[in-house]
């Protein structure tokens, strides 16, 4: 790997990372198999897509809930699923949150984490480019959320204790600045907890590791150092047990210190490996795809179950957080 590393520039937009615009063709195919052109950058092993596709923002205004979901508001199985999701995001974080706290979540798609954030004691606010998701968490959950894009939000320097970005980094224009923004939000102290598709994946079919509406892609090391690039500091980074995403958790600190080089050592090469052996072959020659066909079935079934006398979303999320509510969180000031 790595052997055309001292070809010519292949990206018109430079890394969004470190500032290098020295990259190398990664994949030129999408999940649908449309064509996508996805770049690496050679000095620290960024990923995105270039060029980028046009019309970014009326795209996620109107088109993706209804590309990806075949809906603008959220149908019962989705509600449930999402549910869900938002009880294990509540697990991650849940050692920092007390009660009181101000959380804002950016991208909060049909309210389901905020709702479930101000069930145990949060003030919470949400954020949401989608106007149908962003009116249903409204008048469903009766939550502060507010249509748009966070570059349009305004919120005051230092006013909440956490930010959470569940998968919205990988669809932003510039990661940088979205991190640099929300870090302005957080107090001294506060947390910021994202969570991204892993670049390193390997449960997925290969052709499906590219996706129109994934700009950038990102692995365990760029996210921690974009993040400790905007001035916060690492304190849990876990991939999930399928490989397939990455949680990471920076503090805020009173003062910052940007790391002195964006350079990453090994990493260009680590994750066009990753990227380049990954065949068709070898996946289906290994367990990940059986196991997420029966993951599949059982999801649907359960769903199907969980759904059947559905009365509107917040009836459905009552009962999947009805014990989440009920559990004591830790009193007192964070450290
Ligand atoms: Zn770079």
């Amino acid at each position: 790997m790595g052997n055309n590393r001292a070809g010519q520039d292949t990206s018109g937009i430079p890394c969004n990372l470190c500032g290098s615009s020295g990259a190398d063709e990664l994949s030129l195919v999408d999940r649908d198999g449309n064509h996508l052109r996805t770049v690496i950058c050679r000095n620290c092993g960024l990923v995105w897509t270039d060029p980028r596709p046009a019309g970014v923002r009326e795209f996620y205004e109107k088109e993706y809930r209804l590309r990806y979901k075949g809906t603008y508001k959220p149908k019962p199985k989705h509600v449930y699923r999402a549910g869900k999701v938002a009880v294990a995001r509540y697990e991650r974080i849940r050692g920092y949150i007390r009660k009181e706290m101000s959380l804002l979540d950016v991208g909060s798609g049909g309210g389901e984490f905020i709702y479930l954030m101000r069930k145990v004691g949060c003030k919470t606010i949400g954020i949401e480019p989608n106007e149908g998701y962003a009116g249903y968490a409204v008048s469903e959950y009766g939550l502060d959320v507010r249509a748009g894009f966070m570059q349009d939000a305004m919120l005051e320097d230092g006013s909440q204790d956490i930010v959470t970005m569940w998968h919205v980094l990988e669809h932003t224009e510039d990661p940088t600045l979205v991190i640099g923004m929300a870090g302005g939000w957080i107090r001294q102290g506060g947390i910021l907890a994202l969570e991204v598709p892993n670049v390193e994946a390997t449960c997925m079919s290969p052709p499906h590791r590219f996706h129109l509406a994934h700009l950038y892609n990102f692995n365990p090391d760029t996210l921690r150092r974009l993040g400790e690039k905007a001035g916060l500091k690492i304190v849990e980074q876990a991939v999930s047990g399928d490989g397939g995403n990455i949680t990471a958790i920076f503090r805020k600190h009173e003062v910052a210190i940007p790391p002195d080089s964006l350079f990453i050592d090994g990493n260009y090469d680590r994750i066009a490996g990753v990227v380049r052996n990954h065949t068709v072959a070898r996946h289906y020659a290994s367990r990940h795809p059986y196991l997420r066909f029966a993951k599949k079935i059982r999801s649907a079934l359960d769903e199907k179950i969980s759904t059947i006398n559905y009365a509107g979303g917040k009836r459905l999320l009552d009962g999947i957080f009805g014990l989440q509510a009920d559990a004591p969180l830790r009193l007192g000031d964070p450290d």
